[in-house]
């Protein structure tokens, strides 16, 4: 499929999802452009709050962690830690920061977000604990129905970040493929699926008509 082909698709796609995503609350966005998605990531951050994020490639193809310090933002970041011990304390103060960045898995196109994580925290923020929360996807996170999404993440999007962690051993780093592990290094611990925002509102979605992330 060419990128043209793809994009076609994407801008038509996109709003539809982002209505169905409305209809379960989430305040939700579809953006034809990485660059649409940070000036309304920016326009839906309040400056004076503290703003977190957990692990993401897409955060950090956009480049906006060091745009939100650039801002003036105050942030806490695990990245900042010097040892283990600290960086879990930090990763427990994020779940209690005002705006909480993170992208998804997956999305249904029926607007349910599947995710996994293998500390928790990510997960753990989404439900719980930040006043709010932006998810920022690339349509390429776009599944057909649920069990689509819930497909894609443990098929692909999973195998894929735990490439990130060559210290651990679980099959998919192996051979790249899952084998649903029960290893203590599984990247697979958490799945939580959010079926629709509470508080309404809580959680934001900004879709991006672009490949971001995997
Ligand atoms: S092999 Fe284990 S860690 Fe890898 S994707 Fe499957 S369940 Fe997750």
């Amino acid at each position: 499929m060419k990128w043209n082909e793809a994009k076609l698709r994407y801008d038509k796609l996109g709003p539809k999802v982002v209505e169905n995503l409305k209809k379960r609350h989430f305040d939700a966005y579809y953006v034809s452009t990485k660059e649409e998605a940070i000036e309304k990531f920016f326009e839906l951050v309040p400056k004076d709050h503290v703003v977190s994020w957990g692990g993401t490639c897409t955060v950090d193809e956009l480049e906006l962690k060091p745009m939100l310090r650039e801002k003036g933002y105050a942030v806490i970041d695990r990245d900042e830690a010097k040892n283990m011990e600290e960086r879990m304390d930090i990763m427990r103060k994020a779940l209690l920061c005002d705006t909480f960045l993170m992208s998804s898995n997956a999305i249904s196109e029926d607007g349910q977000l599947f995710n996994i994580d293998g500390n928790g925290n990510r997960v753990a923020a989404m439900c719980f604990g930040p006043k709010s929360v932006v998810v920022i996807a690339g349509m390429n996170k776009v599944a057909k129905t649920y069990e689509d999404a819930v497909v894609r993440a443990r098929t692909y999007a999973a195998p894929m970040r735990a490439q990130s962690f060559p210290g651990i051993q679980t099959p998919c780093m192996v051979n790249g493929s899952c084998a649903d592990c029960i290893s203590k290094d599984s990247v697979c611990a958490y799945m939580v699926t959010t079926r629709v925002s509470r508080p309404a509102g809580k959680i934001k979605v900004i879709l991006v008509g672009e490949d971001l992330g995997f």
